[in-house]
């Protein structure tokens, strides 16, 4: 269906400059996009990338949080070190000065150095516990670690993001022209491959032989009475009898395009019929003036300008 949405689109442009479009620029387009289509796939596919990517935004959000943490955390440990440090190195100076004052004082009175000795004991001991302090803090600073891959992770959330919306794009592509029918597998109004007999465009007027007419359309080989099938699903448009196409059906398909199936010799439509894709809708003739034996015309009009159906049109050989 891809591959239809996209020829169409193709079409389209290619229609505003031009109103004829060739078999060979169909041809390229259809070789270019030659994946199967496959709607349902391409729904799945979209709603795995959006569980992927709610998963991912909840995961994201919550590492970034945990960082802005880490970040406030590193910053209070690192205030509380210069603290500590401070004071360590008050408590440092403050028992050199007192082994300083306790060897002078050497020869001083028992209750003095016994006075001098617990102090010492006791500024020792507090300097031990503000080491230890130190640790506690230093151990503890390294239990968060600052998360190096979130950038990276915040990166591919916004790529797969971009990616979920073109797949989101493509999903409605699909949609709006699923209602065709099945487009790029169509072979041809008859339901087979049958070799088309007479092409799309310029050629020498197959009646009067001697000047070049336009061909609005491609004629399929068909013996009369063979079964003749609606391209897509669509809605009879019109029926009715041509002096020079004879007895001919009109399909409204939807989406712009339409279809025209002449020369037949009977139909077994009415206007305003809904039709299904290859379902019955007449039988091939010779009916009208401009034909030279049993074969089925037919057209494609896209937005009412006639575009090569081999765009659609599987033929044989
Ligand atoms: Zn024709």
């Amino acid at each position: 269906m891809r591959k239809c949405a996209k020829a169409i689109w193709f079409i389209w442009m290619l229609l505003i400059p031009v109103s004829i479009v060739h078999a060979e620029d169909a041809s390229v387009l259809l070789g270019f996009y030659d994946k199967v289509p496959d709607p349902a796939a391409d729904i799945r596919k979209l709603e795995q990338m959006q569980k992927k990517v709610e998963a991912m935004t909840r995961d994201v959000s919550s590492r970034t949080m945990l960082n802005s943490a880490h970040s406030l955390e590193l910053a209070f440990v690192s205030e509380r070190l210069a603290q500590v440090d401070t004071t360590i190195q008050e408590l440092s100076d403050r028992l050199l000065a007192l082994e300083g004052t306790m060897k002078a004082q050497a020869g001083a009175d028992v209750d003095t150095i016994m006075k001098l000795d617990a102090e010492y004991r006791q500024t020792a001991s507090l300097l031990l516990r503000k080491k230890e302090e130190r640790q506690s803090i230093e151990d503890q600073a390294g239990l968060g670690e600052q998360d190096m891959n979130l950038a990276r992770d915040k990166r591919e959330l916004e790529q797969l993001k971009v990616d979920m919306e073109r797949q989101r794009e493509r999903v409605k592509e699909l949609s709006e022209f699923a209602e065709l029918g099945d487009v790029t597998g169509f072979t041809t109004p008859i339901g087979v491959p049958v070799r088309i007999t007479s092409p799309f465009g310029e050629r020498l007027d197959p009646i009067t032989q001697d000047e070049t007419t336009f061909h609005a359309g491609i004629d399929l080989e068909a013996t009369e009475g063979t079964p003749v099938l609606s391209a897509f699903n669509g809605r009879i448009a019109r029926t009715g009898n041509d002096d020079e196409l004879g007895l001919y059906v009109w399909i409204e398909h939807g989406n712009g395009i339409r279809t025209l199936y002449g020369h037949l010799s009977s139909i077994s439509v009415t206007q305003g019929q809904e039709v299904r894709q290859y379902e019955q809708i007449a039988s091939s003739g010779n009916t009208g003036s401009r034909t030279t034996g049993g074969h089925l015309h037919f057209t494609l009009t896209i937005n009412g300008t006639s575009v090569d159906p081999a765009v659609f049109v599987h033929a044989a050989g």
